[in-house]
């Protein structure tokens, strides 16, 4: 901004100084031209009156000579050149020149002029040798015949003009640096009330480009410079906007990676890992974290999953692939490298998505075993029935005692069959959640004592006590078709693994926040090696023993999925031939 006041204080400088000099040169030839005029109109007067006093009335041009006496008494008073010539122009008389210095005047301009009918010829002459001016009057003498019989002529140095012009020049240079100085004045003061805004303009404009859009111009200045302001301002404004916007929209992105379930890793086209979301944590490993900034390779475990990356790295294509995992723990895991494209069709990064579908597959592998299982498992019982029928189709029928042997055979293998698919359905439909699930306030002794009803006549065939015990009046929300299950099948197990004339008992007990259920008989036991497997779908400890109690091996799957669908758990203790204890703890309310 500093040049421009410069700029404009230039300009009128040159200005001034080109109008100064054009002044004075116009100023100076007008006034010595004035001044030549002037001077050549006296000398005009001078010689005019300097002819009248000449008497000629009687001289011939053979006789003009002698005028040079009337002339000589003249001469002394007067200061100018006088010059007497004849007809022809041959100079008779000069009073600053010897004659024989002089040549034939009759050329001369003045003279022409007078020969060329002028009453006065004027001329004025540089001289060459002196650089003086002198300005030449010259007219005819004539006698009183009106002979021309000379020429008298007056010449003055014309006076110098230049001290006049030196004066014009002095004034004319205090009036160029009074000019300038106002000029310098005002100057200042219009570029400063034009660069102090443009400045502030300027100082916004930098603040913006630090993307602080908060700054805003006030107006103070011309319209024009106030309405770039303005618009300095709506940019602000609209920038402000946006950022806001991209940050809003940054915010809505971070927080949707950070929650979500799948793996996000962003590897840069230099290799550098870039961005790694909570959940790759579970996927990959916690320290994974340390390896943000490092080439991907440095921080994955997995050579099939590196080399997933650089596929899509080289080819630019997007990558999909079911990778098995050690690192950190075993798992399943899908991966998605996808190369994010810019419009430039340059290659930014890539963004490797990794899903663990360990549980799905572990889920599909435990479906595909049940149905393998159920197959199985209802074979037997089919087999039986099928070959025990035939037998009988194919005459066994006739004997009384096999019939009937025979019969029961096949009535206790379809009632297992049917016990089986009703196991089956009941656990399929838990699983669906087919089953109603109305919780409600439950007195859990109610249920209890309902269920060793319901098992009465299997516990007195074997003689067995039940001891039930609820000191607490412990109350659970539950669905009580649930906890009811879950007392059949417990209390079922605890009679049919106990011999004749054991015990089981029931105490039920308030916990802070659960209640403690525990069952707890005086039976066979189980082994403390297949303790953790009894939860198993079919799984069962002595299979012939447990096919003779009419077990069908999902009595405690059952259990453990009510237990764990509402929030509780199972324990189990046991001692081989000295018994069993079953512990569930279910929280009061959901
Ligand atoms: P089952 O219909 O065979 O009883 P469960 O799922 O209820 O099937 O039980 C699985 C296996 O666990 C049983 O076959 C049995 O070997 C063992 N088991 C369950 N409860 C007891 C118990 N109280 N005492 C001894 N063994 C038991």
């Amino acid at each position: 901004m500093k040049q421009l006041r410069v700029r404009i204080l230039g300009f009128l400088t040159i200005i001034l100084i080109i109008f100064s000099i054009l002044f004075i040169y116009m100023a100076s030839s007008i006034i010595e031209r004035q001044a030549v005029t002037q001077q050549g109109n006296d000398l005009s007067v001078q010689l005019r009156t300097l002819e009248s006093q000449l008497n000629t009335d009687d001289f011939t041009q053979e006789t003009v000579e002698q005028i040079s006496t009337q002339l000589e008494a003249t001469a002394d008073v007067v200061e100018e050149r006088i010059t007497l010539m004849d007809s022809d122009g041959e100079v008779l008389y000069d009073t600053h020149a010897p004659l024989d210095t002089i040549e034939n005047h009759f050329d001369r301009p003045e003279i022409q002029q007078v020969n060329e009918g002028e009453a006065i010829g004027r001329f004025s002459r540089t001289s060459e040798s002196t650089g003086d001016t002198l300005y030449y009057v010259a007219t005819s003498i004539v006698n009183d015949d009106e002979t021309l019989i000379g020429y008298l002529r007056l010449s003055k140095n014309i006076e110098d003009m230049s001290g006049m012009t030196d004066q014009l020049i002095q004034a004319l240079l205090i009036f160029i640096v009074v000019a300038i100085t106002v000029a310098l004045v005002f100057t200042q003061y219009w570029t400063n009330k034009l660069t102090t805004p443009l400045n502030n303009i300027k100082t916004i404009a930098d603040v913006l480009s630090y993307q602080d859009y908060n700054v805003r111009y006030y107006a103070s200045s011309y319209k024009e410079v106030d309405d770039l302001g303005q618009s300095i301002n709506n940019l602000a404004i609209n920038l402000n906007n946006q950022m806001n916007e991209i940050k809003e929209n940054e915010l809505k992105l971070k927080e949707l990676i950070n929650h979500l379930v799948i793996g996000v890793l962003v590897v840069e086209n230099d290799k550098s890992i870039t961005m790694i979301n909570p959940a790759m944590k579970n996927v990959l490993g916690a320290e994974l974290y340390s390896k943000v900034g490092k080439a991907f390779y440095e921080g994955l475990h997995s050579s099939e999953l590196i080399a997933l990356i650089e596929k899509a790295m080289k080819t630019q294509t997007i990558q999909n692939k079911e990778i098995q995992l050690v690192y950190p723990t075993e798992k399943i895991v899908d991966v998605n490298v996808v190369p994010i494209i810019s419009e430039s069709l340059e290659t930014i990064n890539y963004i490797v998505l990794i899903y663990d579908i360990t549980e799905i597959r572990r889920l599909e592998k435990v479906r595909s075993d049940f149905v393998a299982n159920v197959s199985h498992e209802l074979r037997t019982p089919i087999t039986a029935v099928k070959g025990f029928s035939e037998t009988l189709l194919d005459g066994a029928l006739k004997d009384e005692e096999v019939l009937v042997e025979f019969l029961e055979i096949i009535y206790k293998e379809s009632s297992r069959l049917d016990a089986m698919v009703n196991d089956i359905l009941h656990l399929s439909k838990l699983e669906q959640r087919q089953v109603s699930d109305v919780r409600e306030k439950v007195r859990v002794k109610e249920v209890a004592k309902e269920v060793i009803q319901i098992l009465h006549q299997k516990i007195e065939a074997k003689h067995i006590s039940v001891h039930l015990e609820d000191t607490d009046h412990a109350e659970l929300y539950i669905d009580p078709g649930h906890l009811k299950q879950i007392f059949i099948n417990l209390l079922a197990n605890a009679v049919s693994y106990t011999p004749q004339d054991g015990e089981v008992s029931l105490s039920i007990e308030r916990l802070e926040n659960d209640v403690r259920i525990t069952i707890e008989d005086t039976g066979i036991g189980i082994p403390q090696d297949q303790l953790n497997r009894i939860f198993e779908r079919f799984y069962r400890v002595d299979r012939a023993r447990s096919r003779n109690m009419g077990g069908t091996g999902l009595g405690l799957s059952i259990v453990k999925w009510i237990v764990e669908n509402n929030n509780g758990r199972i324990e189990v203790e046991s001692v081989e031939n000295k018994g069993s204890i079953f512990r569930v703890i279910l929280p009061i309310s959901n």
